[in-house]
């Protein structure tokens, strides 16, 4: 018998069938002797929808009343699988994640757990429940409702998982596993029946959004087995996994696209010590997370700084800059929204020359200009022309053989 977190996505509770659906499986689960801690993100797009109706009401809200509003979708979710889990026979009590027991910082929108204090999940096990717990919230050490970021009910299912003890942690999703690339993007990538924490992490973070980045960190952390697969078809789809040194790794594993990153520019300014830890400062400051950055080799003592952030962060950012633009005598801050970034990410990099040499040689192939390059040991990032992304994404993975047969 073991102990199964089991984690189902806005789609995979999108509609009162697929709630049903949800609960036969988790029923099933139970049928074959296993414990089950059931986690629930919101119904399909609902996030999105609350979100856009805070917009309506007005564009200036709080973070605090915007987590108590966006909350309200996986509540509405847990209540509904907790129904159809008992209309199956399965006696089951649903909890926010306060009751859960996950503490937070302050951080609203985006915060960090600080520690997981599931007893009452525990206790219901114990009795014989299924607990079903709302994802992606937290409360506060303030005692204020948090949210743990886009995509966060991936990070409560992994502590949950990591707290309990759980035996694997299982994604459920709308597709069947980690592709060699989203395929919604690229129709002909392929499954990877598994793949290593490092690659997961380097595709989390430069846009696959199967799995949250943050809940791949800590499931590595935590030593808690992951499992990603599906919730239509239930099939065994990607296990994430240690990385196996008796294994030949391969070079490429998956390429990865996203636009959700806006360029920003300060340019002429003083090449001299002091005006890059300003900015940066400034930056930090604010809140603002800096993803790609470059300056340029200075012509007169002059340089241009460029850097990438999250597109919902790109206000803040032309703030922060235009603060320190007169203490460091930058000439002008511009930005640019029409940039994507394509990258290519394989363990078995490390080891093979000629990677970059080929990704480079496949976008000018296509015509595609490199606006910024940026690499990790195994991750290779190329920010191009929005328009672009998806071509290049298509025209890089048959390149490195990722296309099936
Ligand atoms: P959920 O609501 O279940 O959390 P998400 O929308 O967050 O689902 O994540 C699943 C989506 O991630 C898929 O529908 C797919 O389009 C996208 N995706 C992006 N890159 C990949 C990839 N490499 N492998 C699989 N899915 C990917
Ligand atoms: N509902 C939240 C979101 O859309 C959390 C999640 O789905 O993981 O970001
Ligand atoms: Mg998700």
């Amino acid at each position: 018998m073991a102990l199964l977190v089991q984690k189902f996505g806005g789609t995979s509770v999108g509609s009162a069938e697929r709630i049903r659906a949800v609960a036969d499986h988790v029923a099933k689960t139970r049928a074959a002797g296993h414990d089950v801690v059931v986690v629930v993100s919101a119904m399909g797009q609902f996030t999105d929808d609350l979100i856009r109706l805070a917009e309506e009401v007005t564009a200036t809200h709080t973070a605090r009343e915007m987590d108590m509003l966006l909350t309200a979708g996986e509540r509405i979710s847990m209540a509904l699988v907790s129904m159809a889990l008992s209309a199956v026979g399965v006696e089951s009590a649903s909890f926010t994640g306060s009751q859960a027991g996950i503490i937070t910082d302050t951080t609203h929108r985006r915060a960090k757990i600080l520690e997981m204090r599931p007893d009452r999940v525990r206790e219901a096990l114990a009795d014989g429940l299924v607990p079903v717990v709302a994802g992606f919230q937290g409360v506060s050490t303030e005692r204020d409702i948090t949210t743990l970021g886009r995509g966060g009910s991936d990070v409560t299912a992994v502590a949950l998982a990591a707290a309990l003890g759980a035996d694997v942690c299982e994604i459920y999703t709308d597709v069947t596993g980690v592709f060699s690339a989203d395929p919604r993007v690229v129709p002909s990538a392929q499954r990877l029946n598994r793949i290593s924490f490092d690659e997961m992490m380097e595709i989390a973070a430069t846009g696959g959004r199967v799995l949250m980045l943050r809940s791949v960190e800590f499931a590595r952390r935590h030593h808690v087995d992951l499992h990603v697969r599906s919730s239509f078809t239930w099939e065994p789809g990607t296990w994430i996994v240690e990385e196996d040194p008796t294994m030949e790794e391969a070079i490429v594993s998956a390429i990865t696209d996203d636009t959700s990153e806006s360029k920003v520019t300060v340019s002429g300014v003083p090449d001299r010590p002091g005006v890059a830890a300003a900015l940066f400062r400034e930056l930090a400051d604010a809140g603002v997370n800096v993803d790609m950055i470059v300056q340029n080799t200075s012509a007169h003592a002059v340089t241009d700084i460029t850097f990438t952030v999250a597109k919902t962060d790109r206000e803040a950012a032309l703030e922060a800059c235009r603060r320190v633009q007169p203490r460091v005598g930058a000439e002008t801050v511009s930005s640019d929204d029409d940039i994507g970034r394509v990258s290519i990410i394989g363990a078995g990099m490390k080891s093979s020359p000629g990677v970059t040499a080929l990704m480079f040689e496949t976008l000018s192939a296509h015509d595609i200009n490199i606006e910024m390059i940026s690499t990790s040991s195994i991750r290779i990032s190329c920010v191009v022309r929005a328009n672009k992304v998806a071509e290049a994404v298509g025209h890089l993975h048959r390149a490195f053989g990722l296309d099936g047969p």
